[in-house]
């Protein structure tokens, strides 16, 4: 099956609250291509060079999401167009953040990163950290960043029992910081090509899928 057909199959899956981040990495400039050429306008990226690699090349109506793990020093390089951050997992990232945006005049929105897996490998916050970083003052100072929500990453597993309890730990943490502190966060950032109907039946509305749209990855090659 053709990208394109691929993805309109999935996007007719979709619930109609559910935002689809094409996760892109390691593929071709024409691979995207072809994804926006279908219509597709977010894409997600891990790295922060391939990302701006691609800004570079292609369409700039592309909405850039940045999922991988963030390296503090090189925030710098995509604030000038990265849309949105997922996986934010500290006060110091925001603040950097905060402080590249202001440059270029922009509010980037983030996601904060928190930790449901169950395998060490896996990074992210735990929720009293979470609330520790919402509820501190130097947060509100910040003029050029938006936290929108939260990103989770489940267990590398096919137990669906285990996945569905880690998607909802996360969205009823969701839900609870929503109506316990005084902010709006609208963005529920779970599930990947192996999961995402499990993380949509438990109350994500972003999925990240890269290899049930573009193949799978050859690291490799
Ligand atoms: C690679 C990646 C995805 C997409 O993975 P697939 O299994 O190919 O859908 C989603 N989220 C993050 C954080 C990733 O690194």
């Amino acid at each position: 099956m053709f990208i394109k057909e691929k993805l309109d199959r999935l996007i007719k899956s979709l619930p109609s609250n559910v935002q689809l981040v094409a996760v892109s990495k390691t593929k071709p400039l024409s691979d995207i291509q072809e994804a926006y050429d279908a219509g597709q306008r977010v894409f997600g990226e891990n790295k922060i060079q391939e990302m701006v690699n691609k800004y570079n090349e292609l369409p700039k109506d592309i909405q850039w999401h940045m999922i991988g793990h963030l390296q503090r020093n090189k925030i710098k390089h995509m604030a000038h167009f990265v849309d949105m951050i997922h996986g934010v997992d500290s006060l110091e990232k925001l603040i950097e953040i905060d402080k590249q945006a202001k440059k270029h005049d922009r509010v980037i929105k983030c996601l904060l990163q928190v930790k449901i897996a169950q395998e060490d490998s896996k990074f992210g916050l735990n929720e009293k950290e979470i609330i520790e970083i919402l509820k501190t003052n130097e947060i509100k100072d910040l003029k050029n960043i938006k936290v929108v929500g939260l990103m989770g990453m489940a267990t590398f597993t096919n137990d669906v029992e285990q996945l569905s309890d880690e998607f909802k730990s996360l969205s009823t943490f969701f839900n609870k910081l929503n109506s316990s502190l005084m902010i709006d966060l609208d963005t529920l950032s779970m599930g990947m090509s192996g999961d995402y109907q499990i993380a949509i039946k438990n109350g994500s509305n972003m999925i990240r899928v890269g290899s049930a749209i573009f193949g799978e990855r050859n690291y490799l090659a």
